[in-house]
């Protein structure tokens, strides 16, 4: 069977289908880039905001349009928390909530034995995805391998934020065991993989499910110290930890130097009263004492946030605060979210729901707050050296590919280079800076040799 796989949303979800790409290929089945040649289709939908949810329903269509013979089976979120508006769309096949999606496979093929997660990764997928073609054109663009994976450690989330639908398509938290964790990273590294990225719904309260019959007590920062100390990955990476979850004493894992200094704490709003209606159990004080003890303790630390605009009651006074929270906490990127009133929430219940306008322009600001933001952080490093893990080539010209990549505090640079550098840790020479990233030249360490196009 030939399938095309597709996602909408978090790294969840993108961790979800690469497990599934895995799935797949070890039962005999192939993924292929090109819709129009698949057999069938699966697209993993988010419903964080109204936007993901239409975005769900227009992808089903179009996926549809591009392959009528095709079915188009719907899993993740919205297919969980609104199945009946999606069997009304256009092209929808077979729906897989949530809570079956760990055994879409054999709901597909009825007659694949289950692979254990181990078993997934020992499968080769060398010849897949690493069939270079020889004119460097050819390999522009290339989907994915095996260079970062991203781990599922934990799903759910036993907290109620007000605006928050995914407690509702996720369920409670659970956490996976430790042990299995750290095989699936042990087998990781030795197929190749340069980089694990740890995710989850709620990933600091990893291991807070554990009962006494196995690994109680066992939290995240035990996760992350037995995966440094019993796995060669070199590089690993911590994706969202709400603020709450983790202290001072917590940046001490970042001693070793594999543990990559990038954060993403979700902060949502500058504003305490806006904080208390959202349920969010961090407050403007602690959430800057949090950052001043990262900032202390992890050098190089790229600090990056979600923002939500425009939530019920949220006066100019609050927005302001917010403005000047983010800009005075000084984070190096913002993901900027316009509320969204979700069925089924708390905020949606609440009065004072803003006008769409309003919401809009706050959104706006922010956004624009960011940029600047972002480009001031990358502005520090134009004519530094940096080490850049290149996952994609995505360009090419006569003298050879533009490769990109992210440096070890996760922002994303650029630069040209010849050869296949994929899945290498080689330096870049950073000559410019923009919001979205940075942009140089490879250094070839092998030679010495600068490449000679910048
Ligand atoms: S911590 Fe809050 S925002 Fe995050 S998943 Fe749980 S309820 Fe949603």
């Amino acid at each position: 069977m030939k399938l095309f796989l597709d996602s909408i949303g978090c790294r969840l979800n993108q961790s979800e289908i690469e497990t599934m790409a895995r799935q797949l290929l070890a039962a005999g089945h192939e993924i292929v880039a090109d819709v129009g040649q698949a057999d069938k289709v699966i697209l993993n939908t988010c419903a964080v905001t109204r936007e993901a949810a239409r975005d769900a329903r227009k992808r089903t269509r179009r996926l549809h349009r591009q392959n009528e013979n095709a079915e188009v089976v719907l899993t993740g979120c919205y297919a969980t928390i609104a199945p009946e508006a999606l069997r009304r769309v256009e092209g929808a096949g077979r729906i897989v909530p949530n809570q079956d999606k760990e055994q879409l496979v054999q709901i597909l093929d009825p007659a694949t034995r289950p692979a254990t997660r181990i078993e997934l990764l020992i499968f080769d997928q060398e010849p897949l995805l690493r069939d270079l073609p020889s004119t460097p054109t050819s390999f522009v663009g290339r989907p994915f391998g095996n260079t970062r994976a991203f781990v599922k450690v934990q799903d759910g989330c036993d907290n109620r934020c007000t605006f928050c639908i995914t407690t509702v398509a996720r369920g409670p938290g659970r956490s996976r065991p430790l042990r299995d964790v750290v095989r699936e990273i042990q087998a990781l590294a030795a197929a190749g993989y340069r980089e694990a990225v740890l995710s989850g719904v709620h990933l600091g309260s990893y291991g807070h499910d554990f009962g006494t019959q196995h690994g109680q007590g066992q939290r995240l920062r035990d996760l992350v110290i037995a995966i440094l100390n019993d796995t060669d990955i070199p590089r690993l990476r911590l994706s969202s930890l709400e603020p709450w979850d983790i202290d001072a004493d917590f940046f001490t894992l970042w001693q070793n130097k594999r543990l990559l200094p990038h954060l993403h704490l979700p902060l949502q709003s500058g504003s305490d009263r806006i904080l208390r209606l959202m349920a969010r159990r961090t407050r403007r004080g602690s959430f800057r004492r949090l950052v001043q003890a990262a900032q202390a303790a992890i050098p190089d630390l790229n600090l990056s946030t979600d923002m939500i605009c425009g939530f019920p009651g949220e006066s100019d006074a609050d927005f302001r605060q917010s403005l000047t929270f983010v800009r005075e906490i000084g984070f190096s990127r913002l993901h900027v979210f316009t509320y969204s009133r979700r069925p089924g929430t708390a905020a949606a219940q609440m009065s004072n729901q803003l006008p769409k306008e309003e919401r809009k322009e706050r959104t706006r600001q922010l956004i624009a707050l960011g940029q600047d933001l972002s480009l001031a952080f990358h502005k520090e490093y134009e004519g530094q050296e940096r080490d850049v893990l290149w996952e994609t080539a995505v360009g090419a010209d006569d003298g050879g590919l533009r490769w990109a990549g992210y440096t070890g505090n996760y922002v994303r640079v650029t630069a040209h280079g010849s050869g296949d550098l994929f899945n290498t840790i080689a330096p870049a020479r950073i000559q410019r800076a923009d919001p979205d990233g940075l942009h140089g030249v490879i250094l070839v360490q092998k030679s010495g040799q600068e490449q000679s196009k910048p």
